[in-house]
């Protein structure tokens, strides 16, 4: 009886086989790719790595779906490229848009990002960076963590200082 086939076959892999060239453009892995609907580019399928409300920043695909500029744009159905893109500019503070833009999520980078000034915890001062989250936003004001955690304790008690 003929063997089947001399090798054995690869294990099949959901997605495109591990192909020439091809790895995910944000972190390099060579498995398990699919392609980004809004530009196209391989990338890890593994939105189902994500754990529901957590945040964690785990998955490429799903890194690239709500942290970038790119897939903004692609959603919202905006004309031409979002590197030039008026809407895309008016829909997030500047500093958003530019860590939108710049992150380690994007395929393509912003080339000129505007300039901005910090965003700062409107009673300590410090510097909040908005692409890391960590912040909370009280009447239109931001707020640290600490300062929001100092002011508003678990229950909003109405305190003023
Ligand atoms: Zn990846
Ligand atoms: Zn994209
Ligand atoms: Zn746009
Ligand atoms: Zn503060």
């Amino acid at each position: 009886m003929a063997k089947k086939s001399q090798r054995r076959p690869k294990r099949i892999v959901r997605g495109e086989p591990a192909g020439i060239g091809r790895r995910c453009g944000l972190c390099g892995k060579t498995r398990k790719l699919t392609r980004t609907p809004c530009c196209g580019q391989w990338i890890c399928d593994d939105e189902d790595q994500y754990v529901l409300f957590s945040y964690a920043r785990n998955s490429c695909y799903r890194n690239h779906d709500h942290y970038t500029l790119c897939s903004h744009h692609f959603n919202e159905g905006h004309q031409g490229t979002w590197q030039d893109c008026a809407k895309c500019l008016e829909d997030f503070p500047t500093e958003l848009y530019v860590y939108y833009g710049t992150n380690e999520y994007n395929f393509e980078r912003l080339a000129n990002p505007p300039a901005y000034e910090p965003t700062r915890c409107s009673q300590c001062g410090t510097v909040i960076h908005l692409g890391e989250g960590g912040y909370a936003i009280r009447a239109g004001e931001y707020l640290c963590l600490r300062c929001s955690a100092r002011d508003f304790p678990s229950r909003p008690a109405k305190r003023k200082k």
